[in-house]
């Protein structure tokens, strides 16, 4: 059995404080009321991670990531963060190749190779996005650019480092815009993402993959999405800023 993970992508929101308040009523309510074995993650501005692994010590359903990390070890790379410093304050995931870095901070496939890289070598889990433009999905060419993203960022990965992966699928026309795939739509490339992995590696690692639909997901629409065979999740951003938001989509797994 996969395992079924609900992540937030905070982006670049929330002061300290109030990330630090909207975490403990995540918590709470997690606690209160998910009766499931889903994992609840949070992938926060960099300035919170110290505080939230704190406040989710002693509690294995609810685990902390980053947004990115940068693919060297260390060095002079003012205002970057390293993946060995964000294992050091005791995070688990990092969010790697989100649409809005490779469209305003130019990550390449490429890159982002590197990066998993990295971010694997310090015993993080990248959650790894991977989505077409509307522009691509107009062109007919979303498998093709799925498949690209797939081969070029992780697929020189061994099977034992991939099975570490998390992969998020996120069609960009559906991020923040209120527009959400099907569940046919998305159901479609979760299958065919499944079939690419089970034809590198084989159907086992394709079985124990955790792949997640990103893309306005909300409560209303979470349980049709989820209930859809190859969707094991969501990573949710703007829904995960809002605690009771949040929660009820992590309960559409209960
Ligand atoms: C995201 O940024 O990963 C995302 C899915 O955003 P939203 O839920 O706001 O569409």
């Amino acid at each position: 059995m996969r395992k079924k993970i609900v992540a937030g992508n905070w982006k670049m929101n929330l002061d300290y404080n109030e990330g630090l308040g909207v975490f403990t009523e995540i918590i709470n309510m997690v606690k209160d009321e998910v009766t499931g074995a889903q994992e609840a993650v949070i992938c926060s501005p960099f300035i919170h991670i110290n505080s939230l692994v704190q406040l989710a010590k002693g509690y294995n359903k609810v685990s902390v990531g980053a947004q990115n990390a940068h693919q060297a070890e260390s060095g002079a790379y003012t205002g970057e963060i390293s993946a060995r410093m964000i294992k050091s304050i005791g995070a688990a995931y990092v969010i790697l190749g989100h649409s809005e870095r490779r469209q305003y901070f130019g990550e390449t496939n490429e890159l982002l190779a590197k990066k998993t890289d990295t971010v694997l070598k310090h015993d993080l889990r990248p959650i790894f996005c991977i989505g077409e433009t509307l522009q691509e999905r107009e062109a007919n060419e979303h498998f093709d650019v799925i498949k690209s993203q797939l081969v070029e960022g992780v697929f020189h990965l061994d099977a034992e480092q991939f099975g570490k992966l998390v992969l998020a699928y996120e069609p960009v026309w559906a991020i923040g815009t209120g527009v959400t795939a099907s569940s046919a739509q998305a159901q479609e490339i979760h299958e065919f993402i499944r079939k690419e992995i089970a034809a590198k590696y084989s159907q086992e690692v394709a079985d124990s993959t955790t792949i997640l639909y990103g893309g306005s997901c909300n409560p209303k629409n979470a349980a049709e999405l989820f209930a859809c065979p190859d969707i094991d999740g969501g990573l949710i951003g703007g829904a995960s800023l809002k605690s009771r938001d949040f929660v009820d989509i992590i309960k559409a797994f209960n």
